[in-house]
């Protein structure tokens, strides 16, 4: 049964609603892909544009999971960063940092390329400020100031103390921060619907409200909905936190965490100009951190902690209050419009998951929170494998990753004792 968008600040603000067809039809493609979010999308449009014949199922809506929830921040952080390095060098040697470097920013010039191209009205804007927490935090931020100069950034980035800090936000909270201009905020859900219709207008086919229930590997691939069937060369399957099918492959391998958004009533726009000034993106540099920015229509949209058992918060609103107004006192009592929970599917070492279930069945998933630009560089690889080229594949496929051998709610409490840890262990830093 396929299920309604959420009620989020980027539904309500949908510049045109898809209006995709079930698919009640059996249709042969070369590939298709299960699942419409942005790593689906993102591979669709990939293929698309090199002429292949491509369908894409989505069980509920376009942007429908993780991709309609986010909180719209393109970061240059890949996540497991530090821990794919270290594996590449085993088939890269010493040019690992440089691809890993180089890869941290692939997925801003995809999003930049595709903007452009096909004129995708997604309130994109530039600048992030990564805010340490504490006083012990800056030397990390440093550390990456300092990588990204030897890098060529230096241009894009600028330390902060905390009085420069604080002509960008209004906060008594940090004790400065580090701004990078090259990083970007984005409406995600326009972003998405954009890329589907830029598919769509490349040849495309693209199907709402159904579901994928079985798969059947042959020498082709045969999936299949409620009332319809695709045979394809071959399948991706993009469903990441809120993927069910596989079990036996992936099971233990990808964890749901549940994170909360919101957004604030519109503000008066001095107001919202008073809180950052620049219109930059923020987050924190805890581990479970906070994470904010300004809409385009001056609501303040903020998301923070993140619940590992696998189930949903029952009111983020309540929850994320304390955090809005520890950040911004002048916002006490502000009314919370919009509030809405996501799944986002954790890896334990944070390295992105890609690999094959069978012979021409392929998964991506596992971004660990850091997916609206991981999930366009993993759309430009997967569109490559698909189609016989598996050099930049290979490279994620081989690396090894953790398995929880159990159902999916112990190894959920397993990763939220872990993450208590991590905690814990956050007051040391
Ligand atoms: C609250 C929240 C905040 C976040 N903030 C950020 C952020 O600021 N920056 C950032 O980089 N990342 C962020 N992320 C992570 C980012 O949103 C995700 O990594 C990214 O959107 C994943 O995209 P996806 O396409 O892989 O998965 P999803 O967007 O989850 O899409 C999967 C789709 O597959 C469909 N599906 C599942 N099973 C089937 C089936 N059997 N048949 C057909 N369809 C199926 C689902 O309906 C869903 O639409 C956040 C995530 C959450 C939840």
């Amino acid at each position: 049964m396929s299920e309604p968008r959420c009620d989020s600040y980027y539904n309500a603000t949908i510049n045109k609603e898809t209006d995709y067809p079930e698919l009640e039809q059996e249709i042969r493609v070369d590939v298709v892909i299960i699942g419409g979010g942005f790593t689906g999308v993102a591979t669709a449009l990939e293929l698309s544009e090199k002429g292949y014949k491509v369908a894409v199922l989505e069980a509920n809506k376009i942007a429908w999971g993780a991709t309609g929830r986010n909180g719209g921040q393109v970061t240059g952080s890949l996540s497991g960063d530090e821990a794919m390095t270290k594996q590449l060098r085993n088939c890269l040697g010493t040019d690992a940092e440089q691809y890993v470097w180089n890869m941290r920013w692939r997925g801003h010039e995809i999003i930049k390329e595709r903007v452009n191209k096909y004129n995708i009205d997604c309130d994109l804007k530039f600048g992030h400020i990564h805010t340490a927490y504490k006083a012990s935090h800056l030397k990390e931020l440093e550390k990456t100031y300092s990588e990204g100069c030897k890098r060529g950034m230096e241009a894009e980035l600028s330390m902060l103390n905390k009085e420069e800090l604080s002509q960008h936000l209004n906060t008594p909270l940090y004790h400065g921060g580090l701004l990078n201009k090259r990083n970007m905020h984005l409406h995600s859900v326009n972003l998405c619907i954009g890329e589907a219709r830029a598919a769509e207008s490349l040849g495309a086919l693209i199907f709402e409200h159904s579901a994928v229930v079985d798969i059947n590997d042959g020498a082709l691939v045969t999936v299949t909905t409620n009332k319809g069937k695709v045979v394809a060369n071959s399948a991706v399957l993009a469903g990441n936190a809120y993927h069910k099918l596989a079990r036996k492959k992936l099971r233990g391998m990808l964890f749901p965490a549940s994170l909360g958004n919101c957004a604030t009533a519109q503000l008066p726009a001095e107001l919202a100009r008073s809180l950052i000034p620049k219109d930059v993106a923020v987050y924190d540099t805890r581990f479970v951190l906070d994470y904010y920015r300004l809409t385009a229509d001056n609501r303040l949209m903020f998301g923070g902690g993140t619940n590992y058992s696998g189930r949903d918060s029952k009111n983020v609103a309540l929850e994320l209050r304390p955090a809005i107004e520890r950040t911004f006192p002048q916002l006490k009592g502000v009314d919370i419009e919009f509030e809405w929970t996501g799944m986002a599917g954790i890896v334990l070492n944070r390295i992105p998951q890609l690999g094959k279930v069978s012979k021409n069945v392929f998964y991506c998933q596992g971004y660990s929170g850091h997916g609206v630009a991981t999930s366009h560089i993993m759309g430009e690889v997967m569109a490559s494998a698909v189609v016989g080229e598996l050099q930049e594949f290979d490279l994620f496929a081989q690396m090894p990753h953790f398995r929880i051998p159990l159902n999916e709610w112990f190894g959920n409490q397993a990763l939220a004792l872990g993450m208590m840890y991590y905690k814990v262990m956050e007051n040391f830093r």
